[in-house]
């Protein structure tokens, strides 16, 4: 029998919902323990993040660290399929401090930052480390975590709080029973990085570009820009569409259906057909599948889910890092209330987070319903600028804040815009108003070449140097 180590709590998963809740609870002086599967740095998808996780990097410490290592993001780009209808959310239109200027990353690099502050915050981290079993259920309402190492040696812990952010693996949830698929959001993503890309179209500012694939798919492609010739791109559509492709691809001699599939939908775009022409691809093609599904019971007297260990949601909006890294501020604040002992008995604090939590989960849910629907608006038509249709400055006002993600606190306050966007006739009237104007589809939020890559670039002529010495 192995020796039983004793903790406060104990984190699965050092993603960045769980570096980040390691983070917080270590500093507030809590033993925490972050048991993670893998070898840092590890290749992870999710690489555009909402201008609303710029106070909470800030406040974990690594914002300066960001700054230098990755592309800043200024806005997203919203296209469909034929290129023909188009438009451009620039986040400084209602974020008027640093804040509005967000981030590409690579997520290698990006988890790899975030795991090693949350060491040096103080919490004790194990990579290579897998929990194989969690009992949460013991009446001394302690938890139980078994792991085991890469030499396949068995550890038994113990601690008063146990934190599930163990990713879409969703360990509580899937070995108590508690995790269901959302099958009206059945899909699956292939996409690799490419190299040797001129980046066009807003690319060249830092702009995220979501392309709708229309109603055969129901799906979308995403290209962001990771450097100043590398991007990121794939596709995401619905599983039926995906089986029925990769048996006409096999039946045709495809070797290689995953790529030959990613690069067919890919091109389906004229616009990331242009962008591809002389790149090469820089990792391996990668598959997300089934990626939408829902967890009940977030949380009990003695552990707590964040993160997509609490619930996955379709990608379309970059919402994941922001949903996780926000629900571990919150959670790790009502967590931090009960192990000081400062509630009475009821964990109010934790009933308030999730109430919070759930919130912003459902807002962003209805956001993606909407994006989908082929009677409503397309993302790709709804925006505007406002400088001339004071009528609809609230309207549009909203809908930036929407995509940078202002969904926890204030989610109700956009009932108005979803109300337009979600009523045909309103939307009509609404569109002639505010969005056929050319100043809108225009590529653009005028960032600077210097904002944008300047850091990045600088960081790496020196990483050049100091490899060469
Ligand atoms: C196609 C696609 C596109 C996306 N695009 C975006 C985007 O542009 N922007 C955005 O913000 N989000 C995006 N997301 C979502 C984003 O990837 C996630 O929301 C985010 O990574 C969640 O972070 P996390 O820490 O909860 O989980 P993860 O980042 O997945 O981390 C979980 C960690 O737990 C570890 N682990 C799992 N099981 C165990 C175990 N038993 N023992 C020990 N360790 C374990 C894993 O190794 C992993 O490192 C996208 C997702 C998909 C599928």
């Amino acid at each position: 029998m192995s020796k039983t180590n004793t903790h406060d709590v104990i984190v699965i998963g050092g993603g960045p919902a769980g570096s980040s809740a390691a983070t917080w609870l270590a500093r507030n002086g809590h033993q925490v323990l972050l048991l993670e599967r893998e070898k840092f740095p590890r290749e992870h998808v999710g690489e555009s993040l909402l201008p609303f996780c710029y106070p909470l990097l800030q406040d974990l410490g690594v914002i300066d660290q960001l700054k230098k290592n990755f592309v800043r993001k200024p806005g997203v780009r919203f296209i469909d399929r034929d290129g023909n209808i188009s438009t451009t959310w620039c986040f400084d239109h209602v974020i008027k401090d640093d804040t509005y200027l967000s981030f590409q990353v690579i997520r290698g690099e990006f988890d790899h930052i975030l795991l090693k502050n949350a060491a040096k915050n103080g919490a004790e981290v194990r990579e290579e480390t897998s929990v194989v079993a969690a009992d949460i259920t013991s009446e001394s309402d302690r938890v139980t975590v078994t792991s085991l190492d890469a030499s396949g040696k068995k550890s038994v812990h113990s601690a008063r709080f146990l934190v599930d952010a163990s990713g879409r693996d969703a360990f509580v949830g899937a070995k108590s029973g508690w995790r269901k698929p959302r099958e009206e959001l059945d899909r699956t993503a292939i996409w690799s990085h490419w190299g040797n890309v001129k980046l066009t179209g807003g690319l060249e500012e830092g702009l995220s570009i979501i392309i709708y694939m229309g109603l055969e798919q129901k799906g979308w492609i995403w290209v962001f820009p990771l450097g100043e010739n590398r991007i990121t791109a794939g596709f995401v559509a619905q599983n039926s569409y995906l089986r029925d492709q990769q048996r006409k691809l096999k039946e045709e001699g495809s070797k290689d259906w995953k790529q030959d599939l990613c690069m067919q939908e890919l091109r389906h775009s004229k616009f990331v057909q242009g962008l591809l022409e002389g790149s090469n691809m820089l990792i391996p093609m990668q598959v997300n599948g089934n990626y939408s599904y829902e967890v009940k019971n977030h949380y009990g007297s003695n552990y707590a889910m964040v993160g997509d260990a609490r619930g996955f949601i379709d990608p379309i909006f970059s919402s994941g890092v922001f949903l996780s890294i926000k629900t571990s501020s919150l959670v790790s604040a009502a967590i931090n209330k009960q192990l000081r002992g400062e509630l009475n008995g009821k964990n109010e604090a934790m009933e308030t987070a999730y109430k919070q939590v759930s919130g912003a989960y459902n807002f962003v849910h209805r956001m993606i319903r909407l994006f989908y629907n082929p009677h409503s608006v397309t993302w790709a038509q709804a925006g505007a600028d406002g400088k001339t249709h004071k009528d609809h400055e609230n309207a549009m006002a909203a809908g930036h804040y929407m995509l940078s993600g202002d969904f926890f606190e204030n989610y109700q306050k956009f009932e108005g815009f979803f109300q337009i966007l979600e009523d045909p006739k309103q939307f009509r009237r609404y569109k002639k108003l505010v969005i056929d104007r050319d100043d809108f589809v225009q590529p653009s939020c005028h960032s600077r070449w210097e904002e944008v890559f300047k850091d990045m670039v600088e960081r790496d002529a020196e990483r050049t140097a100091e490899l060469a010495l």
